[in-house]
């Protein structure tokens, strides 16, 4: 792999500039006088990517032209696949305010690492490095923890390195997604399209509808480098349509999330919300904005007392959630309990303007018909 995968994460390993600076230069006698005991470790492990024979059988990890290590498909993998469940090898607190401290953060990492058996040890320090040429030299130990960490969900402080996971690279057109299982403790990677035997497994570093430019700035910022995906590498007129459709999906999140039109104008929400899986669908994103979409429109259906179609949003909102997290998720459980029961959820009957039970779905409709009726096109009741 070749930087951290979580903009948010980068800054959060970051101490106060002073404090930073303070506790660095220390560091740095440290690792001068050969205190640090990892930095020997590094040199000894360079030469030993582990053979990655996963029990799994879906991937393995490979060096690719110009990408460094990579995770690779071993065969091909349904959109879906859990390709990995796997628990982080050292954890990282993120809350730069109580813990960010280079010295501490060095006494933390090399603790755990201290407890972990040699061979674990020194795959951590197989993996890449974004701060060797860092000045003030920065210890290897830290340079791979903020090289490598992957934060335990989105809104999580927390993160943790990886020794698979972390491998896995970049892509604007990404095939795979990460997400922290609370119940299994355990960082999931899933695919979310099929990808063909011999194709790299990717995920997205980069969060939110950013246009191509934007895009740029933050992995060069952030990761260190410029993103050549498919999404990137296009023409100009290409990128300009793209872009558009970035800045469009930006707006409609922000519309819809304001939550007022749900009651207010649900029409128009839900116009909204079948317009973002339009665009999601012409960008070639599929993952977790998929399922959130699905919930809007299950909440604009539910709030209006319609049981029906909250029904079939709520299935949705399960399959693409399940897609992207496994059906072991906490949201793809509450997704399939209000598959079951709808009206237990907290806004229904805010209004029953379209007030209609749960068994009235229609049945022996064409597939244009049905998404006529889920939709409310006019006409349709
Ligand atoms: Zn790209």
């Amino acid at each position: 792999m070749v930087a951290t995968r979580d903009g948010n994460f980068g800054s959060l390993l970051k101490a106060s500039e002073s404090a930073f600076k303070l506790e660095l230069q220390q560091l740095v006698e440290e690792v001068r006088s050969g205190v640090d005991n990892d930095s020997a470790e590094e040199t000894q492990s360079s030469m030993s990517i582990p053979a990655q024979v996963p029990v799994n059988g879906l991937y393995h990890i490979r060096p690719l032209p110009g990408k460094g290590q990579a995770m690779v498909a071993a065969r091909k993998i349904p959109k879906g696949t859990r390709i990995i469940a796997e628990s982080p090898t050292i954890t990282l607190p993120g809350n730069p305010r109580d813990s960010a401290g280079v010295l501490h953060l060095n006494q933390l990492i090399t603790s755990q690492l201290s407890n972990l058996p040699a061979a674990t040890r020194q795959q951590y320090h197989t993996l890449h490095n974004n701060y060797t040429a860092a000045t003030p030299p920065i210890p290897p130990a830290i340079g791979i923890a903020r090289t490598n960490a992957l934060p335990f969900g989105h809104n999580s402080l927390s993160a943790g390195v990886f020794l698979h996971a972390s491998r896995i690279n970049h892509s604007c057109t990404h095939n795979a997604e990460n997400t922290w299982n609370a119940s299994l403790g355990k960082l999931t990677i899933h695919a979310i399209r099929d990808i063909e035997p011999g194709s790299e497994i990717t995920i997205s570093y980069v969060e939110g509808f950013k246009p191509c430019n934007q895009r740029q700035a933050h992995l060069l910022s952030a990761f260190g480098f410029r993103c050549v995906c498919e999404r990137c590498a296009v023409t100009d007129s290409k990128r300009k349509e793209s872009d558009e459709r970035l800045r469009r999906l930006v707006q409609l999140e922000e519309e819809i999330g304001d939550g007022v039109g749900i009651v207010a104008t649900p029409l128009a929400c839900l116009r909204k919300a079948r317009e973002m899986l339009r665009l999601l669908e012409e960008e070639g994103l599929g993952g977790a904005t998929v399922p959130r979409v699905y919930y809007d429109a299950f909440q604009v259906a539910i709030a209006n007392g319609d049981q029906a179609r909250a029904t079939v949003f709520a299935g949705r909102w399960y399959a693409s959630r399940a897609v992207v997290e496994g059906e072991d998720s906490e949201d793809a459980a509450k997704a399939k309990e209000m598959m079951k029961k709808p009206a237990e959820h907290r806004l229904f009957g805010t209004t029953m303007k379209w007030k209609q039970a749960a068994g009235k779905v229609p049945s022996g409709l064409s597939e244009e018909a049905f998404e006529k009726w889920l939709w409310r096109e006019k006409g349709t009741a």
